[in-house]
C-alpha cells in the first residue's frame, strides 16, 4: 500500500493543509506513479469549497499531473518503470457501456470514476487527486506524454488542454475561422494557442485590458475588453465559434449577439449559478448555445500528440505546496499568467 503526502481541503471552509493517506496496492492492469508535477485547475477551487453540492472531504485536488511511473502491473503493456505519463480528471470507467466503448469515458452509464471528489468504480473507496506524492492508476487511464514537452508546463494540458481541444475539434475549427475566445485564466489561453494552431483568427473577450499584449503573444489576432459595452456593438454578428472559459456567472445573452448566423457558443466554464438565456439571443439567426466536458481518453492522447507537434504547452507560474490557498485566492481575482502548477518535490519535503 504506498504511503501518500497530500495536501487536502478538510472542510468547504478552511484552508488547505498537509494530510497524509495509503493508495490502494496496485493491481495487473494499474500504473503507480510518482507525481511530479500538478496543474491547478479553477474546478479545484468549486470543488474544495462545495460551490457545486455534494463535496466529499477530506479532498485532495488535483486533475492535471505528469509523472513518473514506479512500478507496473503484470497486465501492463504501453508502459514501463521510468516513463513519463499524465493522468487527467477521471481514473476510472465501466469501459464496457455505449459511452466508454465510443471512447468517451466522461460519459460513463455506470458513473465515471473521477480523480478527486469521487470513488473507485467499487463506489466506496474515495479517489483523492494530484496535489499528492503518488497515484495508482489502471492503465487505460494513463496518458503518454510525448517527449520534447517541458513535464511541468505539459501538466496543465490534462484538463485545460484537453477541455478546450474537444470543443474546438467538435465544431471543426477549421483555418480561417472566427474564434472568440471569453475569459483569459488557464482553459482560456490554451484555447488560444489550440484554435491558431488550428488556422483559426482568434478575438479574446476578457474583462482584464492589462492582458492584452498577452492575448497577442499566445496567438490571437485581437483583444477586445468586455468591460466597454462599444465591443459587443462593434463584433456583433461577427464570429462562428465561442469558447466561453469564464468561471463566474454572466450574461450569456450578451455574447450570443456575437455569433454569427448559426454560429455555435460553448459553455465550459461552470458558475455556480445559473444564468437566464432569452430565446430570441437564440432563434435570431438560428444560435447554438452547447457545452462540453473534458474528453476521453483516446482524444487526450490525440490532443497530447497535436501539442507535441506544434510544440504547444501552458505558461505557468510554479508554485510550492504551500502557497496553494494564496494561488486559490489570485485565480478567483483573474490574477494567473496563466497556471499554476505544483512542483511537487516541494511536498517531498
Ligand atoms: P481561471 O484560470 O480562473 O480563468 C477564468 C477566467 O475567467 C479568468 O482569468 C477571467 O478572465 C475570467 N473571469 C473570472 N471571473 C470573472 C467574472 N466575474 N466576470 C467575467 N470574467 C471572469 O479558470 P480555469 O481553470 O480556466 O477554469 C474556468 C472555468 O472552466 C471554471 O468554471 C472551471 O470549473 C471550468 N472547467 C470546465 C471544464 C469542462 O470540462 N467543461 C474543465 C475544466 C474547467 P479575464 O481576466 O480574461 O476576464
Ligand atoms: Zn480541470
Ligand atoms: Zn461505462
Amino acid at each position: 500500500m504506498p504511503k501518500i503526502q497530500g495536501f487536502a481541503a478538510p472542510d468547504a471552509r478552511s484552508p488547505l493543509a498537509p494530510f497524509s493517506f495509503v493508495r490502494r496496492k496496485p493491481g495487473p492492469e494499474d500504473v503507480l506513479i510518482d507525481i511530479l508535477y500538478c496543474g491547478v485547475c479553477h474546478s479545484d477551487i468549486h470543488q474544495a469549497r462545495d460551490e457545486w453540492g455534494g463535496a466529499i472531504f477530506p479532498m485532495v485536488p488535483g486533475h492535471e499531473i505528469v509523472g513518473r511511473v514506479a512500478a507496473v502491473g503484470t497486465e501492463v503493456t504501453r508502459f514501463a518503470v521510468g516513463d513519463i505519463a499524465g493522468v487527467g480528471c477521471m481514473v476510472d470507467s465501466c469501459r464496457t457501456c455505449k459511452p466508454c466503448r465510443d471512447d468517451l469515458e466522461q460519459f460513463c452509464d455506470r458513473g465515471t470514476a473521477w480523480t478527486y471528489n469521487g470513488t473507485e468504480m467499487d463506489r466506496t473507496t474515495p479517489t483523492y487527486g494530484g496535489y499528492s506524492t503518488g497515484i495508482v492508476v489502471p492503465e487505460h487511464f494513463t496518458l503518454k506524454v510525448p517527449a520534447g514537452l517541458d513535464l511541468a508546463a505539459a501538466a496543465p494540458l490534462l484538463c485545460a488542454g484537453i477541455t478546450t481541444y474537444s470543443p474546438l475539434r467538435q465544431w471543426n475549427c477549421s483555418p480561417g475561422d472566427r474564434v472568440g475566445v471569453v475569459g483569459l485564466g488557464g482553459l482560456g489561453h490554451m484555447a488560444v494557442k489550440l484554435a491558431a494552431s488550428l488556422g483559426a483568427e482568434v478575438t479574446v473577450l476578457s474583462t482584464s485590458a492589462a492582458k492584452g499584449a498577452d492575448a497577442l503573444r499566445l496567438g490571437a489576432h485581437a483583444f477586445e475588453s468586455t468591460r466597454d459595452r462599444a465591443t459587443f456593438k462593434k463584433l456583433a454578428g461577427h464570429l462562428d465559434l465561442i469558447i466561453d472559459t469564464i468561471s463566474a456567472p454572466h450574461d450569456y445573452n450578451a455574447y450570443l449577439g456575437l455569433l454569427r448566423a448559426r454560429g455555435v457558443m460553448v459553455l465550459l466554464g461552470v458558475p455556480p449559478q445559473p444564468t437566464p438565456v432569452a430565446a430570441f439571443s437564440l432563434i435570431t439567426r438560428n444560435r447554438r448555445l452547447a457545452g462540453s466536458l473534458i474528453g476521453g481518453i483516446a482524444e487526450t492522447q490525440e490532443m497530447l500528440d497535436h501539442c507535441a507537434r506544434h510544440g504547444i504547452v501552458a505558461d505557468i507560474e510554479m508554485i510550492p505546496i504551500e502557497y496553494i490557498n494564496e494561488a486559490y485566492d489570485r485565480m478567483i481575482s483573474g490574477d494567473v499568467r496563466y497556471r499554476f502548477v505544483i512542483d511537487i518535490a516541494t511536498l517531498r519535503g
